[in-house]
């Protein structure tokens, strides 16, 4: 079996988001169950940054291709790299006047750039990959690929054998643009049909990557389910029901060596569940450089994430002159929507000694909190999988979330009377049901220290290693094998 990954954003040579971090871990937990693997993505301009960084080869393998059928006649050259610390080669399609910006989603026509990419992707794996046979795509940016497939090239004798699988990592970003669309891509007119690519007067890339790509997935089971309801379908509900024999849910792991508290040189003091002293270690180290009052019996909930709704943070702000009441700190870190993040600078003010938020992206403080933590707190309105809570829960910071998504299939309920579960919940997406969990959580907390202990062991216990879901997408691309054959 050869498989191609082709994405927009693979970690750590760029990442944006939950994205980036799956493209880049799952392809070493398939390597040794495939015969070949590898990956391609257009060479952004922070991946020549980070091949600098990681110290990564780089050789220019193709020069002066051009995109069979698009209308954009830029040449493109393809470099090769690899994913670090593994021999999995990674090709870079380079053309500068797309691929140049300082972010990668900056570009002012992003529907050019991401369908120039799609259509120089076929190009390449006809020149130099032909033996691939499963192309698996991510979200909207690779979703033109079967789109091409299966019109362009539907009598192409190479492309035409090669099968698709789609992961949906986000529906709510589909690539929604102008029918003319189509023409710059050198797509038959013909899509613009309610069969196909239309919707709502204008053309929508996911939506041709769901009709013609031959099995989905998405990043969890529940959200697999939620995103055929109205509710959670962002208008897409209707033609993901129609591939719902297609449509699985595999859940993302997380990768145990990188996030592993035994190990992790980013944090001061490593820690296992037999040592959760130093756990406690790390508390007092993340108060002290975030200014807030060193004390190792005060609980702190943390944040970490895009301060966007979707993440709940309306309800968070909502609770926060309630929660300051009570003998805790909130350490929030993350970017976003700048109404938020002003309004929480505007809490930082008020309650100096009991907020710390840190409006900025940091890898390096992210995994101090997920250590120094007590509680994580993801209220998310939707959440297709979700990896702050398996983080926090690895490094024994207990998460209290809304049971949407992935965090429903990830996040067990703990009761003291059986020592069962990992964390605490609700259901329905409002502020009290959120400060109502958070109660119950520091109930336990400050009451029943040997029940909270039993608590942080369970969370640490749980296996999201990669290790099973690799072998769930084994079984999807065999699948995709015999449907296409069938
Ligand atoms: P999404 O992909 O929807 O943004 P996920 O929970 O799946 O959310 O993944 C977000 C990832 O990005 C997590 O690894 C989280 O720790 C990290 N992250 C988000 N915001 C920040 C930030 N401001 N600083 C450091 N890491 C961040």
């Amino acid at each position: 079996m050869n498989i191609t990954f082709i994405s927009y954003e693979v970690a750590p040579l760029a990442k944006v988001g939950g994205l980036g971090d799956v493209v880049g871990t799952l392809p070493k937990f398939l390597q040794n169950k495939v015969d070949n693997i590898n990956i391609i993505m257009p060479f952004h301009k922070i991946v020549e940054k980070n091949i600098e960084k990681y110290n990564l080869p780089l050789e220019k393998v193709y020069d002066e291709l051009y995109p069979f059928s698009h209308s954009l006649k830029y040449p493109f050259s393809v470099y090769k790299s690899v994913l670090p610390n593994t021999n999995i080669p990674v090709y870079l399609i380079k053309n500068d006047n797309l691929f140049s910006t300082e972010e990668i989603y900056e570009y002012p026509h992003p529907e050019h750039q991401t369908s120039y990419f799609c259509d120089a992707s076929l190009t390449f794996v006809k020149t130099a990959l032909p033996d691939i046979d499963i192309i698996h795509i991510n979200d909207w940016q690779t979703s033109l690929i079967p789109v091409y497939l299966r019109n362009n090239y539907r009598d192409d004798e190479i492309l035409n054998k090669k099968t698709t699988v789609l992961t949906i990592h986000n529906l709510g970003y589909q690539g929604i643009f102008s029918p003319d669309t189509l023409n710059v891509a050198g797509l038959p007119g013909y899509l613009y049909n309610i069969d196909a690519l239309e919707f709502f007067g204008q053309i929508n890339f996911l939506k041709g990557g769901i009709l013609f790509s031959d099995i989905l997935n998405t990043v969890s089971r529940t959200y697999a389910e939620e995103i055929q309801t109205e509710e959670y379908g962002y208008k897409l509900d209707g033609v993901l029901k129609i591939r719902n024999e297609d449509l699985y849910g595999i859940l993302n792991g997380i990768d145990y060596e990188i996030f592993n508290p035994e190990t992790d040189k980013l944090i001061p003091y490593n820690f296992n569940i037999k040592n959760l002293e130093n756990k406690t270690k790390n508390k007092l180290y993340l108060q002290e450089k975030l200014n807030l009052p060193q004390n190792k019996e005060i609980p702190v909930i943390s944040f970490i994430g895009r301060i966007v709704e979707q993440k709940g943070i309306d309800l968070i702000s909502e609770i926060i002159d309630y929660l300051t009441l009570l003998d805790i700190q909130i350490i929030i870190l993350g970017t976003g929507e700048k109404k938020y993040e002003e309004l929480l600078l505007k809490y930082q003010n008020k309650y100096p000694d009991k907020l710390s938020i840190n409006i900025k992206f940091d890898l390096d403080l992210a995994q101090l909190i997920y250590a120094g933590s007590d509680m994580f707190i993801m209220p998310s309105k939707y959440e297709p999988c979700g990896l702050g809570q398996m983080y926090s829960m690895r490094y024994g910071t207990i998460p209290i979330v809304r049971y949407t998504g992935g965090l429903a299939d990830t996040v067990k309920e703990f009761y003291c009377n059986t020592n069962e579960g990992t964390g605490f919940g609700f259901y329905e997406y409002t502020s009290s049901n959120l400060l109502i969990s958070v109660l119950k959580a520091l109930n336990v907390y400050f009451r029943n220290q040997e029940c909270w202990n039993t608590l942080v062991k369970n969370a640490m216990k749980t296996d999201f290693s990669w290790d099973k879901s690799a072998d769930e997408y084994i079984l999807l691309y065999k699948r995709s094998i015999n449907k296409k054959n069938y």
